[in-house]
């Protein structure tokens, strides 16, 4: 699945490529990912053609090309989804499913592809959505973000009693941390995820705020330049997954700090990773 910092790549190899181009015409070849937007792929296709995308920008995971009339293209990569940008004639992807056809401020006409196999994703028009799209207002600003609040963060946690992974999993308080990332943060912060956020200190979630945004902007770093070759793998299987990681899929092998074998639970429908002896959990209330 693309996490954050995948996103954020796709985001800033739009804006490179397509700020102030034309959108002359758009073919929707599987209804599926344009299911959440009431025009249909008629519609949807009618509502594009003729608009020049003035920026890109990004909330969590959540895309977003905004368009010189007000609206925008909203854009979620879901599980497997890709945005790819192609010289026109290049062969369709197999599971191509809407093409965009763009015209540059230079003249020369540009594919944008959105390709996805599993069809989790999705693209919709959002009416007056380029500043902020109203269907992802509710969403907080992730900790990459230049406009991220640090402060908030720390005083909206501390009233909170819940878990702190369940917390740095929370989309309304810190979006696009997602399972990886929150348990490497948490592992390079000492810190076990059940711990309650009421009891943890000013300083300490500023700690671990700043190791978020440590591992995403090493993945970020990582999986930064594979656009400029109008191509980007967006499935999520950077190296960075492979190479990287201390506690996240490591159950079993030594904790690189204490050489404890680190430690796997039962999380959410999914799994926690952890070092039991550098990752203390926390004392009943
Ligand atoms: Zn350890």
């Amino acid at each position: 699945m693309p996490e954050l910092p995948e996103v954020e790549v796709v985001r800033a190899g739009l804006e490179r490529h397509v700020v102030d181009s034309t959108i002359d015409s758009v073919e929707v070849l599987h209804p599926r990912p344009v299911r959440r937007d009431h025009r249909g792929p008629t519609g949807f296709a009618a509502a594009l053609a003729g608009q020049r995308i003035v920026g890109v920008r990004r909330r969590g995971k959540y895309f977003w090309l905004a368009l010189a009339g007000g609206d925008a293209l909203l854009g979620h990569l879901g599980m497997s989804g890709q945005m790819l940008l192609h010289a026109p004639g290049a062969p369709d992807e197999r599971h191509l499913r809407v093409r965009f056809t763009l015209r540059t401020p230079a003249g020369t006409p540009l594919e944008m592809r959105f390709v996805d196999q599993r069809m989790f994703g999705g693209l919709v028009v959002s009416a007056g959505g380029a500043g902020l799209p109203t269907e992802i207002s509710h969403i907080a600003r992730d900790p990459i973000d230049p406009e991220f609040d640090d402060a908030e963060f720390v005083r909206r946690a501390r009233r909170r009693r819940s878990a702190i992974k369940r917390l740095l999993l929370d989309q309304g308080l810190v979006s696009g941390v997602g399972n990886i990332y929150a348990d490497e943060a948490l592992w390079r912060a000492r810190l076990h995820g059940e711990r309650p956020g009421d009891r943890l200190s000013g300083p300490v979630l500023r700690t671990l705020l700043g190791h978020v945004r440590d591992v995403m902007g090493e993945a970020l770093a990582q999986g930064g330049t594979s656009f400029d070759a109008l191509y980007v793998n967006v499935n999520g299987e950077s190296g960075y997954f492979d190479r990287s990681l201390d506690a996240y899929g490591q159950e079993g092998e030594p904790c690189r700090r204490c050489g404890t074998p680190i430690r796997r639970v039962a999380f959410m429908n999914r799994s926690s990773f952890f070092c039991p002896r550098c990752q203390r959990p926390p004392r009943s209330r």
